[in-house]
């Protein structure tokens, strides 16, 4: 193998920078050429493709969001798409492709790879949703965001004596709300992976308010439900203020946490290292801190699970 590609695509995630500087670095050190495709596949299907330097991947390992840019492309769903992006990886002369993005993005990698055309997957997205690895690139940093925000709202919420419902990211994985509501010592934690009962919270809050709380911070994964009508149910039972606050975007930004660099340094190098040992379609992950690779396509079958045991957890400390 002599040329290779890097692209991001999907949902964008603090530390993707990292990752393909990781790529182009690995790769030049290997004597290999490195091509950046921009725009994800729409990109890919358009010939948005630039060679990369040293030099070009240089001051962006702190940096938010992904200088190669992303895009979703329902066209590289269909066979026509897919074919159309292999013929200008062919016309640049790319041998091997490395995909950076969440499991919609696996699936286009996945494609290719049936399609004949080596390529891996790198975990980047800030749900950690992805089975074959214990963290994603951008996790930690989101999480460090909304540990931020909810420390903040915090502060009001002792002020005012209010009950605050906070709504964070995860379609359809709870982590997010898992791990901050840990770290923040939430009342309630909300998390689409398991069974809620309204009227356990409400007896926890009010079990709360009778031994003198003067809040209550309740997060809830956007999969779960609408934190406005958990706020709307809860103001209701119990006739006190709530408010909500839905932290969206924000939790995609920022200068990636030290981990997130580190994690998408490892994990962008380890694609390289799998690329040139002839692999293709698998993903790359970190388990129990060793590097390792799962083929994409039981990576894509395995069902994403939390940690049961530390959301045991979260209630037992929350009682
Ligand atoms: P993420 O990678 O963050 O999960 P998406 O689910 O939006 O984001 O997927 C990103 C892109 O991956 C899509 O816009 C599409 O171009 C490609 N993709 C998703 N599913 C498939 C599929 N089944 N076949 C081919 N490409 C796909």
């Amino acid at each position: 193998m002599k040329r290779i590609g890097v692209l991001t695509s999907g949902g964008d995630s603090p530390g993707m920078n990292a990752a393909i500087r990781a790529v182009v670095r690995k790769a030049i050190f290997h004597e290999l050429e490195v091509y950046g495709i921009s725009y994800g596949y729409q990109g890919l299907i358009n010939g948005d493709i630039q060679k990369m330097e040293l030099g070009s991947v240089g001051d962006i390992i702190h940096r938010g969001g992904t200088m190669l840019y992303t895009a979703r492309c329902e066209e590289f769903k269909t066979l026509e798409g897919q074919q159309k992006g292999i013929e200008q990886l062919k016309k640049f002369g790319i041998e091997g492709l490395v995909v950076i993005g969440g499991d919609g993005s696996y699936r286009g990698a996945q494609k290719l790879t049936e399609h004949g055309f080596p390529t891996i997957g790198v975990p980047g997205t800030i749900d950690n949703d992805i089975p074959g690895t214990d963290f994603t690139i951008g996790f930690d940093t989101a999480l460090n965001t909304v540990i931020d925000a909810i420390d903040k709202i915090r502060d009001t919420a002792t002020s005012h004596e209010r009950t605050y419902v906070i709504e964070v990211m995860g379609r359809h994985a709870g982590d997010l709300a898992l791990w901050s509501g840990l770290a923040d010592g939430a009342e309630t934690i909300v998390v689409p992976e398991a069974d809620y009962d309204m009227q356990e919270i409400i007896g926890r809050l009010k079990r709360g308010q009778e031994r003198g709380k003067k809040h209550s911070i309740i997060i809830v994964a956007e999969g779960a439900g609408s934190g406005f009508d958990f706020g709307n149910r809860i103001q209701e039972a119990m006739n006190i203020e709530t408010r909500v606050t839905v932290l969206g975007h924000i939790q995609r930004g920022g200068s990636p946490t030290g981990f997130d660099r580190v994690l998408a340094s490892r994990l962008g190098a380890k694609a390289v290292d799998l690329l040139l040992e002839g692999k293709a379609g698998v993903t790359v992950g970190i388990e129990k801190n060793e590097l390792v690779y799962h083929d994409i396509n039981e990576a894509l079958t395995r069902k994403h699970t939390i940690d049961l045991e530390m959301y045991k957890l979260s209630q037992q400390l929350s009682i």
